[in-house]
């Protein structure tokens, strides 16, 4: 076992002020019950740690980093930007060109406007479509997770109009959350009657790929589901793409399943590694905002011009011919080889994936919404994640989390992925081998 000292000091001292020594808490690893990675730098796709060890990383912030760390032309805008002044709370041109330049990616936003985190574009979008439609409840659905919001902090419900709804979090006033029904993902007949029963309904919010259980997508059939009923309603369709966007496709997973939302939420790739986020839609719909609508959002911090030009040079740089046939081929060449060895055995286990974005699933051989959730064996993914972690790559320290592929990685260290990978697998199931 790699000796990390400094970590461990680091973790200790941070401790005693900051709860958990973490500010968001999967980054304590407290599943794999380790000291916590502590990181210095980051080049491309090899990350290093304050003890001087080096990972190969699939997690790249959760998403944040299709371009891989500290992405030379990205630093380099940033840098010309910062000697100019990092924050003025005025208007900037950078916020028009990001703006401009996701509208055109993306035609179904007409507008959007930016925030700084994923959980702050959720809660104003939610807002916002309550306020657009004059309406107050909210449908989303088990195992999506849409950011810290207390709205959306809600676990299953138990039948589809008498639920009792409990929050996963405390703090959360029930009054909330009564307002929220969460509804089992991909259940396309049971969520259909569920919408159509539901009164004062303003929005549905999913995630059209689920990263936040693990990869989980939707199928298709319930995202045409979930188009048509909220039509009839006149219900927004809210998709949040905070983690598929600019990640599934350069259109993201509405541009992948040609399935559009009535707004859509975005991040984690749009800031380049810095913190924007982002929600958009219909021109009607947007100019219900403040100054020229009653819907009321601001932000000291938003549009920063900082983090403007890091997400415009990360978009640019995306939208190049061919960067996502190249995600694609570099995911395939790490996965497609196990996913061939991992058919002749006995062992349960999947892989799930779109795009670059992946999950190993150990215990089950297909998990299709929360409620598989259970058959998960989380002890076997820890051991593949310690696995990993002591050979120099690092994948999520959660069994219910996304693993990433970017553009950095280079064939050696998916090579050297692919290999471990195998060598774990052959150990712990030769005796499994058909
Ligand atoms: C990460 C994430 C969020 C929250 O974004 P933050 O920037 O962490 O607040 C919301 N929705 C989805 C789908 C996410 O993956």
């Amino acid at each position: 076992m790699e000796q990390r000292p400094n970590s461990e000091k680091i973790f200790k001292l941070s401790k005693q002020v900051i709860p958990g020594g973490v500010n968001s808490p999967v980054r304590a690893f407290k599943d794999a019950e380790i000291t916590p990675l502590v990181l210095r730098s980051g080049k491309g796709a090899e990350i290093t740690d304050v003890d001087e060890n080096t990972y190969i990383d699939y997690c790249c912030s959760w998403g944040a980093l299709a371009l891989g760390h500290a992405h030379p032309e990205i630093t380099e805008s940033v840098i010309e930007r910062v000697k100019l002044g990092s924050s003025f709370g005025t208007m900037t041109e950078e916020e028009r060109d990001l703006a401009t330049l996701l509208c055109s990616i993306l035609p179904w936003m007409e507008k959007v406007r930016f925030v700084s985190s994923g959980t702050e574009a959720v809660m104003s979008a939610i807002r916002l479509a309550r306020g657009y439609t004059g309406r107050t409840k909210i449908i989303k659905f088990n195992g999506n997770y849409h950011g810290h919001v207390d709205a959306l902090l809600v676990q299953a419900g138990s039948g589809v109009m008498n639920l009792t709804t409990s929050s996963t979090s405390l703090g959360v006033p029930q009054a909330v959350i009564e307002s929220t029904l969460s509804l089992p993902y991909n259940d396309v007949e049971y969520c259909r009657e569920a919408i159509r029963k539901t009164e004062d309904l303003a929005a549905v919010i999913l995630e059209p790929v689920a990263g936040n259980m693990g990869v989980v997508p939707a199928s298709k059939e319930f995202l045409q589901m979930l188009r048509e009923e909220t039509q009839k309603k006149e219900t927004l369709l809210i998709i949040d793409e905070v983690i598929t966007g600019f990640r599934v496709s350069l259109q993201g997973a509405q541009g992948l399943y040609g399935i559009t939302g009535d707004i859509t939420v975005l991040g984690k790739i749009i800031g380049g590694g810095y913190p924007a986020a982002a929600f958009g839609g219909k021109k009607e719909i947007m100019d219900q905002l403040a100054p020229l609508g009653k819907v009321y959002q601001a932000g000291t911090l938003s549009g920063n011009p900082v983090a403007m030009v890091a997400g415009k040079k990360a978009v640019e740089l995306l939208k190049r011919e061919g960067q996502y046939e190249d995600l694609q081929r570099k995911t395939d060449f790490l996965l497609n080889e196990i996913e061939e060895f991992i058919k002749g055995l006995e062992a349960k286990i999947c892989i799930q994936r779109v795009g670059s974005m992946f999950t190993f699933f150990f215990g089950s051989s297909s998990i299709t919404g929360s409620h598989d959730l259970s058959k998960v064996n989380k002890e076997e993914y820890l051991e593949f994640f310690m696995y990993l972690f002591e050979n120099g790559v690092y994948f999520p320290p959660s069994p219910f989390e996304a693993c990433f592929v970017s553009l950095a990685h280079t064939q050696e260290q998916l090579v050297k992925t692919k290999n471990l990978i195998l060598q774990f697998l052959s150990k712990k199931y030769a005796l499994c081998l058909a």
